[in-house]
């Protein structure tokens, strides 16, 4: 089979105006950048906002393995096979981080046959969003850093200074820095930090903003540090909201592109699914939900963060309830969760796959207490033999659940025309979406909630650091807050070891901060990366582009 650049390169795209006028968006409703990617304009927000709503689906998975378990390939598959099957769908998407590109993770635009386009530039620059959040970002540290260069009215105590710069680059050598040095004219020196711009809270405020007033307030919500006497400081106290919205007008617009097959995808915003939300912008999937039928949307990681999130936060903020919800597993990744190696998930082993195939039960369980109808998508790969996809087809029969083999990578829509038939049916059942807790509970009723409910813990502990923390978020207005767990992704637990259904384990909490802008509390069960490193062997030694401005090596 083909590399995925090698299928995207070799597709021929429509230009992006023809997309849009499937979905009887006009060329005057787009701001086109170039010829296959626009940005949708407010004046098409604005004429279809009384349309009825579409169906929102939630693709899921269950705990993944580090290569990651094909969402983001199901998602575009199953758009792609809604079309074969008569359906008007969108596929609304978070939008990739350009720093991973370079490392391992490969690309976000998902994979074989079931891709976006154009995937080079999505993969890249795409439209400037990250460049737009990384500006606005900056700008408040420099605002920040000017203040108190220029006497510091506010008082802000430098050793007490939260918001850090952020870069959409793999850069370790960043996390940990000294600002400032070389004398008087050059600031005042001090430490200081880069994060990620997907871990910026501006990405996250970008991605739950209703409007660009919505916007502006948030951004000037955001605690950036403290006084010497302990008293928050905001953006809005350094002036800096307007501006920064300034730089985000255009950033704040979703993207349309298209898939392998021509479908529409919206990409839009792309915040970590640990310390923030992690999905696409409520923009972008309110706006998708108005012009089709059926709106396919991610959320990160497996469901006990991506998905937990998505429901408790983002369909919460948004108003929006999904009417189904797909659980993506493998093979690969159940056999991971019964104990065998990375390195060893291509091999046969029903053992394994039966140890495991209980990590797929608590996500179903957990889905369904959100009370909207589930199905599983099993994302064959070509190492997968007859006998474990019975196995796990079987398992899916004993639990009551949907579910469809999913073969959208090798392919794309034709191999998902089962899953798509399944969701279809599946949206017309009875649901009665509602999350998990109410916002009346304080942040520890919150917290011990999903860690009962969802990770299957007995107990949640703090630290003296953590009880010290809470009460400094609460003192802030953080208990009416919903509460974002930033926890490994390998495991239900916060011990990436424990795999497939851990029980009587304790979730350990060490801190506890605050997204005042974009409105929750993070909850931090273990050190999360915030500015990745880049391997020994970076992908980006292997990219390169030729005299014609192709490029290579992009998976
Ligand atoms: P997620 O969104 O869950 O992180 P992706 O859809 O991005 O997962 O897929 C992760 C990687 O696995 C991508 O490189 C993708 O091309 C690849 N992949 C996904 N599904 C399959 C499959 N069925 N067979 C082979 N490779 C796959
Ligand atoms: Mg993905």
């Amino acid at each position: 089979m083909l590399s995925d650049i090698e299928i995207a390169q070799s597709a021929e795209l429509k230009p992006i105006a023809e997309i849009a006028n499937q979905l009887e968006i006009s060329a005057d409703e787009l701001d086109f950048y170039g010829k296959y990617k626009a940005k949708l304009s407010d004046e098409l927000a604005d004429r279809v906002k009384d349309n009825s709503d579409g169906k929102l689906i939630l693709v899921t998975a269950i705990n993944p393995t580090p290569a990651g378990e094909g969402k983001t390939t199901t998602s575009v598959g199953l758009g792609q096979a809604m079309a074969k099957i008569g359906k008007k769908a969108i596929i609304a998407l978070r939008e990739p981080s350009l720093g991973p590109v370079f490392g391992i993770k490969g690309g976000a635009a998902g994979g074989g046959y079931a891709q976006v386009l154009p995937m080079e530039d999505i993969n890249l620059h795409f439209t400037g969003d990250m460049h737009a959040i990384t500006a606005a970002n900056n700008l408040c540290c420099a605002m920040l850093d000017n203040h108190i260069q220029q006497g510091n009215t506010l008082g802000i105590d430098p050793r007490r200074i939260l918001f850090k710069r952020c870069l959409d680059m793999n850069d370790r050598a960043l996390r940990n820095i000294t600002i400032g040095l070389g004398g008087k004219v050059n600031g005042v020196p001090r430490e200081d930090h880069f994060i990620i711009t997907v871990a910026s809270e501006v990405m996250a405020i970008l991605c739950l903003a209703n409007d660009i007033s919505d916007l502006k307030e948030r951004l000037g919500n955001i605690l950036v540090a403290y006084t010497y006497s302990g008293e928050p400081v905001y953006a809005k106290d350094l002036k800096a909201a307007g501006a920064m919205t300034a730089l985000l007008k255009d950033a704040i617009k979703p993207n349309l592109v298209q898939t392998l097959e021509g479908t529409p995808a919206i990409m839009h915003g792309g915040p970590f699914a640990n310390i923030a939300h992690g999905c696409n912008s409520i923009r972008a999937t309110k706006l998708a939900l108005k012009l089709a039928d059926y709106c396919i949307t991610e959320a990160g990681f497996g469901s006990d963060l991506g998905a937990e999130k998505f429901l408790d936060i983002k369909c919460r903020y948004a108003g929006i309830a999904p009417s189904a919800i797909v659980i993506v597993a493998t093979c690969r990744a159940l056999k991971y969760n019964g104990g065998v190696p990375k390195s060893e998930t291509s091999n046969e082993n029903i053992e394994a796959l039966k140890k495991g195939i209980v990590n797929l039960g608590v996500h179903i369980d957990n889905m369904r207490k959100y009370n909207v109808p589930v199905v599983v998508a099993i994302n064959r790969f070509g190492t997968d033999t007859e006998e474990e996809l019975k196995y796990i087809e079987e398992y899916c029969i004993s639990k009551g659940a949907d579910f469809a083999l999913s073969d959208v990578f090798c392919n794309g829509g034709e191999g998902g025309i089962e899953l798509a038939n399944k969701v279809v049916e599946a949206c017309e059942k009875p649901s009665a979406f509602e999350p998990l807790y109410s916002l009346d509970l304080t942040l520890k009723e919150k917290v011990e909630k999903i860690a009962k409910e969802i990770y299957g813990a007995s107990k949640v502990i703090y630290t003296t650091a953590a009880e010290k923390a809470i009460k400094e978020v609460a003192a802030l207005g953080g208990n009416k807050l919903p509460v974002c767990v930033a926890k490994t992704q390998y495991s239900l637990s916060d011990d990436p070891a424990k795999l497939g259904a851990p029980k009587d384990f304790e979730i350990t909490v060490r801190d506890v901060t605050i997204s005042n802008g974009a409105g929750f509390a993070v909850i931090y069960t273990g050190n999360i990366m915030t500015m990745p490193g880049l391997p020994k062997v970076p992908t980006a030694e292997k990219i390169d582009v030729d005299e014609n401005g192709k490029i290579s090596g992009l998976f």
